[in-house]
C-alpha cells in the first residue's frame, strides 16, 4: 500500500482526534502514514523519516519498537492476554501495584486501573466524592481545579478542564468546578520570584477554601507543569502550600501526573520535586512506555477504609471492561525495569540539560518569549500576531524530519528519553529552522 492511498482511505474511513477533518482536504494540512518506528523516529512508505519531538503525544519514553518491552509483551501473550479483574486477579496486575505502591514510598497503597487519562480523572474525583459522603460528609460534592489546568475530555474531566476549545463547546453538559488562579511563573509582577508567585496563588487558594471548604471534596492539579494549556512552569512551593491547605480545611489533594508522572519532570513522580503525598495519584500516557492504553489512580489507606464496609453499595462499584489488563500491566513492569535497570532519572538530568541547552540559543530571537524547561520538557513562547502560526510551524518541521505540535504559540519538545546528542541537536537545529520559516510566512 503507497502513502497516497492509504492517505485517501484514512480520510475517508478515520475521523481523527482533535482534528478538523476539512482542513486536511486538497492537501492543505499534511497526513502521514507512518510504517513503521525504530527509537525515536518514524518512518513513513517512502522512506522519509520523522523524529518523534512529542513522544506520540507525551506517551512513548523509551522508544518505538523498544526490544525490551517487546519481549516482555511476547512473552505475557504466551501466558494470559486478559482476564476480568472482579473476581479474578493475575501476576502483572499484583507486581505492578506493589512497585507503584513502593515508588510513592507506600504512602499510596491502593491501585484502581483504567485504560486512559480522562477516566483516572473521573475515579479520583468519585472516589474522593464517595469516600467523603461514606464518612458522613455529604456536603463535599464539588471540585476546585487550576486557571488553565487540563484533566481530560469525557463530561465529567472537563469538569475540572479550563481550557477553552476543549470546554466551550460542551459548556451546557459540563458541571464546571471552581478555579483558582495558575501559579503560572510568567505571570511575574514586578520583581516576583516563581516563589512569589506560587505564594501568591496559594493566597488565592486559602482564600478559596476558607470561605468554600466545607462543599469541597477535592483540589486537582497538574504539579508543576500544565501541560496542555501550553507547558505552563510553576515553582514547587505551590504544592507544599496547597498541601498544607488542604490538610487544614479538609480536602483531598489530587495529583495529576498523567503527563509530568514517570520520569517526564525530571524525578519519577513530579509531587517528590515539592517532598509532599497527595490523596489521589493518576497516572496513565508514559505508564506503559507508550505501547497500549493504560491507567491507574492510586490512593491512600484512608480513603480505602472509607469504603471497606459490609454494604455493597459503600464500595466503589466503578469498572472498566480492561481494567488491569495483563498486556498493559506487563508493559508498565518492562517500563519500570528500564527505569531501575539503566537509572533513568539519574541519566536524564544531563540528557534533559542538553535539550535546554539545543533551545537556548533561541532565547535571543526577537519573537522569542518566556524560555524554559523542567525535566524532559522544553519550551519557549513566540510573539507572533499570525493566527496561523502553529500550523505553519507545524508543517515546516516536519519539512525536517521532525514531528512537534505546537500549543497556540507555545513551541515544547517533549521527546522520548532514548534521544542521544545527535537526536538532540537535529531537534534544535530543526526547530530553530521551522521557527523562521513559519515566521516569515
Ligand atoms: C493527557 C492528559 C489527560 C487525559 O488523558 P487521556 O488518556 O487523553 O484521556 C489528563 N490529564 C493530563 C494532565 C493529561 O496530560
Amino acid at each position: 500500500m503507497n502513502n497516497p492511498d492509504l492517505l485517501r482511505r484514512s480520510l475517508a474511513a478515520v475521523w481523527h482526534p482533535c482534528t478538523q477533518m476539512k482542513q486536511h482536504a486538497g492537501g492543505g494540512l499534511p497526513m502521514i502514514p507512518i510504517a513503521r518506528g525504530q527509537g525515536a523516529w518514524l518512518y513513513d512508505f517512502d522512506g522519509r523519516r520523522y523524529l518523534d519531538g512529542i513522544s506520540s503525544w507525551w506517551v512513548n519514553l523509551f522508544g518505538h519498537a523498544n526490544p525490551r518491552i517487546n519481549a516482555a509483551l511476547a512473552a505475557q501473550l504466551g501466558e494470559l492476554e486478559h482476564v476480568i479483574l472482579a473476581g479474578f486477579t493475575q501476576r502483572p496486575v499484583v507486581e505492578l501495584s506493589e512497585r507503584l505502591s513502593a515508588l510513592t514510598g507506600h504512602a499510596l497503597g491502593h491501585c484502581f486501573y483504567a485504560s486512559d487519562g480522562a477516566s483516572a480523572t473521573e475515579i479520583a474525583l468519585k472516589m474522593s466524592f464517595h469516600g467523603w459522603r461514606n464518612r458522613g460528609r455529604e456536603r463535599k460534592r464539588n471540585f476546585l481545579c487550576l486557571e488553565g489546568g487540563y484533566h481530560g475530555e469525557t463530561v465529567g474531566a472537563l469538569a475540572v478542564t479550563d481550557v477553552a476549545i476543549f470546554r466551550d463547546a460542551y459548556a451546557p453538559l459540563v458541571r464546571a468546578a471552581a478555579t483558582v488562579p495558575t501559579p503560572d511563573a510568567r505571570d511575574a509582577r514586578d520583581g516576583e520570584t516563581p516563589a512569589d508567585i506560587a505564594r501568591r496563588a496559594a493566597r488565592a487558594l486559602e482564600r478559596h477554601l476558607d470561605e468554600h471548604h466545607e462543599s469541597i471534596a477535592a483540589f486537582i492539579v497538574e504539579p508543576l507543569i500544565q501541560c496542555a494549556s501550553g507547558m505552563a512552569m510553576y515553582d514547587p512551593e505551590y504544592l507544599r502550600l496547597a498541601r498544607a491547605l488542604c490538610d487544614r480545611y479538609e480536602v483531598h489533594l489530587i495529583c495529576d501526573e498523567i503527563a509530568v508522572g514517570c520520569g517526564r519532570s525530571g524525578t519519577f513522580f513530579a509531587h517528590e520535586q515539592a517532598d509532599i503525598k497527595p490523596d489521589f495519584l493518576c497516572l496513565s500516557k508514559g505508564i506503559s512506555g507508550g505501547y497500549l492504553p493504560l491507567s491507574v489512580v492510586l490512593t491512600t489507606d484512608a480513603v480505602f477504609e472509607a469504603f471497606y464496609d459490609d454494604a455493597t453499595a459503600r464500595g466503589f462499584l466503578h469498572s472498566h471492561s480492561y481494567t488491569g489488563n495483563a498486556l498493559a500491566c506487563r508493559a508498565a513492569l518492562a517500563v519500570l525495569d528500564i527505569f531501575a535497570e539503566d537509572r533513568v532519572i539519574e541519566q536524564n538530568r544531563s540528557r534533559a540539560q542538553k535539550l535546554a541547552d539545543a533551545l537556548a540559543p533561541l532565547s535571543a530571537h526577537p519573537n522569542v518569549r518566556h524560555p524554559r524547561s523542567r525535566g524532559m520538557i522544553a519550551a519557549f513562547d513566540v510573539a507572533t500576531a499570525d493566527p496561523n502560526f502553529q500550523r505553519r510551524f507545524y508543517r515546516a518541521a516536519l519539512e525536517r524530519e521532525t514531528l512537534t505540535r505546537p500549543i497556540g504559540n507555545t513551541v515544547y519538545l517533549m521527546p522520548p528519553y532514548i534521544v542521544d546528542d545527535e537526536e538532540i541537536a537535529h531537534l534544535g537545529r530543526a526547530v530553530a529552522a521551522a521557527l523562521d520559516a513559519a515566521l516569515a510566512g
